[in-house]
Order: C-alpha cells, then sequence, then structure tokens
C-alpha cells in the first residue's frame, strides 16, 4: 500500500491515503472524538510516554482523525511530515517559534496575510527576531536584505490582493546559499496547483479554512516539510503550545481534500472566465489575474502552477465611490473578505483587509482605490457577471 502510495497522482492520493481502515471495517474515515487514549497496562502506558512504544496517549499531541487529514495533505504537497493547527495563523506562529531564535531575522515579502504582517510587526519583534519585508518580485531586494542572523524567507504566491507571482526556484536557491529556509504559504493554490516544495521550498503552511475546506465551515490549519523541521520541530512546539486541530474539523478538511483538486480547476475555470470578461467591460480599468497572457508573471505562473486560481482583482473605473457602488449592487455575491469557499466573494482590499496601511504603504503596495477583489465560487459564471454587471454598467 505505501509503495502505491510513492506512485500515484494526486487525485489518487487526496481519495486514498491517510485511511488506516479500524476493525469495523468502515468504507468512510471516521471521527475519533476523544481526548485521551487508553493502555493494556501500566508498562505499556510508561513505554507510550517514554517514547518507546509509537502510539496515541492524548489529543493535544496526536489523535487518528488528525492523523488521517495529516498524512494525506503530507502525499499531495510531496511532503515527509504535516502537522495540523488550530488556524492558519497557529500553523505560521508555530514554524516561526520552531525554525527562529531570540537575535534572528527574516526576511518576507510585503504583500503577505495582514495578520501575518502583524504577527511579523507587532508580537515577533518582542521576542528579538526580527524582519525585513521586500516587493515579492525583486529578486535583488531579496538578496539584499539577507544578512548573517536571517534563517527564514517568507511569502505567498499568487499574492493577494494583486496576484504578483513570486519565482518559487529562484527564491529556494537564495535561501539555500545563505542557509536559510524557504517558507511558502501555499493558501492561494493548495497543492492541487501548486507543490511548492517539489519547486525547493522547504516548509509550506496552509489555511485550511479556506480551499482545504472549501465550504466555509471550519477554521484550521497545518504546515508540511520534512522529518526534521516538521515532523520534530513543529509537531514540538504544536503538542507544547497547544493550538492543534480539533478531531471534527480535520474529518471535515480530511473529506474536502478529496473534491480538493475538481474544485480548484472549477474556480480557475471560472476565474480565468470572470478575469477575460471583466478584461473587456468598458467599467473596468485594469485587471489582475495570472491566467491573462498580459499578466506580469504570465509564463512563470503556467510553469509552476497548474492552472491560474480563483482570485481574479481589478480596478474599476471612478475610484473608491465606484468600487463600493459596485459591491453595494450585488444581489448574489457575498460581500465578505474571506476567500476559498463555494460561494463568491466580493471585497473593497483598500478599505478592509488593507485598511490599515497609510495612504503612502497602499501606495506602494498597490492597492488603489478603485480596486476590488473577487474569489470566485463555484456558481455558473453568467450569473456572477450578471451579478457585476449591475454595478459596473453604472460607472
Ligand atoms: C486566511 C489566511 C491566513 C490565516 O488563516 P486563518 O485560518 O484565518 O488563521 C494565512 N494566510 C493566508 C494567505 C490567508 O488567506
Amino acid at each position: 500500500m505505501k509503495q502505491d502510495q510513492e506512485h500515484w497522482g494526486l487525485a489518487t492520493r487526496a481519495v486514498r491515503t491517510g485511511h488506516h481502515r479500524t476493525g469495523e471495517g468502515e468504507h468512510s474515515e471516521p471521527i475519533f472524538t476523544t481526548s485521551s487514549f487508553v493502555f493494556s497496562s501500566a508498562a505499556q502506558a510508561a513505554a507510550r510516554f517514554s517514547g518507546d512504544e509509537p502510539g496515541n496517549i492524548y489529543s493535544r499531541f496526536t489523535n487518528p482523525t488528525v492523523q488521517m487529514f495529516e498524512e494525506r495533505l503530507a502525499a499531495m504537497e510531496g511532503g515527509e511530515a504535516c502537522v495540523a493547527t488550530a488556524s492558519g495563523m497557529a500553523a505560521i506562529l508555530a514554524v516561526c517559534m520552531a525554525v527562529l531564535r531570540s537575535g534572528d531575522h527574516l526576511v518576507s515579502s510585503r504583500s503577505i496575510f495582514g495578520t501575518t504582517n502583524v504577527l511579523f510587526d507587532k508580537y515577533l519583534t518582542r521576542y528579538g527576531i526580527s524582519h525585513t519585508f521586500v516587493p515579492l518580485n525583486d529578486m535583488d531586494a531579496w538578496q539584499r536584505a539577507i544578512c548573517p542572523s536571517t534563517r527564514m524567507l517568507f511569502l505567498e504566491t499568487p499574492s493577494n490582493p494583486l496576484t504578483e507571482v513570486a519565482d518559487l526556484k529562484a527564491l529556494a536557491a537564495l535561501a539555500h546559499a545563505h542557509d536559510c529556509l524557504l517558507v511558502v504559504d501555499n493558501c492561494f493554490c493548495t497543492p492541487a496547483l501548486q507543490r511548492p516544495l517539489t519547486l525547493g521550498a522547504d516548509i509550506t503552511v496552509h489555511s485550511a479554512t479556506k480551499y482545504l475546506d472549501g465550504q466555509g465551515r471550519c477554521v484550521g490549519g497545518a504546515v508540511v516539510g520534512n522529518h526534521h523541521h516538521v515532523g520534530e520541530e513543529v509537531f514540538g512546539v504544536l503538542r507544547t503550545a497547544g493550538a492543534t486541530m480539533s478531531p471534527f474539523n480535520a474529518w471535515v478538511f480530511l473529506k474536502g481534500l478529496e473534491t480538493l483538486q475538481l474544485r480548484m480547476l472549477a474556480h480557475s475555470e471560472g476565474a480565468a472566465r470572470l478575469a477575460h470578461w471583466l478584461r473587456d467591460h468598458p467599467g473596468v480599468e485594469r485587471v489582475y489575474y495570472p491566467g491573462l497572457e498580459d499578466h506580469p508573471q504570465h509564463e512563470l505562473a503556467l510553469s509552476q502552477q497548474r492552472a491560474a486560481g480563483g482570485i481574479v482583482s481589478f480596478e474599476v473605473r471612478g475610484g473608491r465611490p465606484a468600487a463600493w457602488r459596485l459591491i453595494d449592487e450585488t444581489r448574489m455575491i457575498s460581500i465578505t473578505a474571506n476567500l476559498g469557499d463555494t460561494k463568491t466573494t466580493i471585497t473593497h482590499p483598500g478599505t478592509t483587509t488593507h485598511g490599515r496601511l497609510s495612504d503612502d504603504e497602499k501606495k506602494a503596495a498597490g492597492i488603489r482605490d478603485g480596486l476590488v477583489r473577487i474569489a470566485v465560487g463555484l456558481e455558473d459564471v453568467e450569473d456572477i457577471q450578471e451579478d457585476l454587471a449591475r454595478g459596473l454598467n453604472g460607472c
């Protein structure tokens, strides 16, 4: 069985890995809602606690349902080990706690999830861990920012909301030349579209809350990488710090993985159709989508991603009033900053996810007043277009 898995394609791994059937012969993966596990004797308890005998002790350490999710996601990402976490932020925090020490430095893309930005800026600095933010696509800036105490490079690709694409192979080479780890937040693509570990990254992190669930039900996260960094170091932090995933949430994500590839390809197809339609619309000034031929990193995106993903951003003519009108005129699309749901969502980054930035910071980050971000769901694209056309035509 294990041997077969090495040859299996992604779709097979998504459906068949991780589940070790119990004596009941169940076909679907069971949920083990138990906080602790019993031992057959005092001697076995001692052997489990000392680590001489593998097996479950307590669900903060390991839980069979959580392990099914971990094993399946590791198989899909092409990593040796996976550790599930209570949220995407818990995954990023656990990696930082595992990899970095007081006095260390990290270099991060400027275009990262807002809360990750706060984690680096406000909290890690308290523990003597400093950082430098750089533009995602400026290789010279990455290189210049690396100093002797740098241990980690961190990024998301494609970025949010402008969908810039990072050269993962080049950044992995740069990281390794300076004895650093490359950590990639693979939330936007998921392993169905992009497998950073196969391109040289050392660790991938996920907000399972987004596409891994795919239906907006649970909050969770995961870290994938090799045995040492993830199986030992990140696992050690997590079982101690306690931000572990609940068995029920693990089960939801586990079942989500089974349809991940289908969904990601459908999200991407819908987004591509919407991006082309928006590009040709007179009310739209500019569209950001890696699947468009005129996207600055279109070729790079095609070389490292299987499809361009479900996120489309665009600038409407007329600035903020026009962007807000477009959003307010929708009747079907959900006004929420979340993403990775079957339901299409719409948001105005300048006043929500990026609202804390000063005008100068917004300018530097390319967040214009007319910018709107759509996370394309799985509805009929014609209905999404109709819902947008009302507000766009009003321009
Ligand atoms: C949502 C998100 C996170 C944080 O995940 P939570 O599950 O909300 O903690 C991290 N990175 C990216 C890119 C995200 O979109």
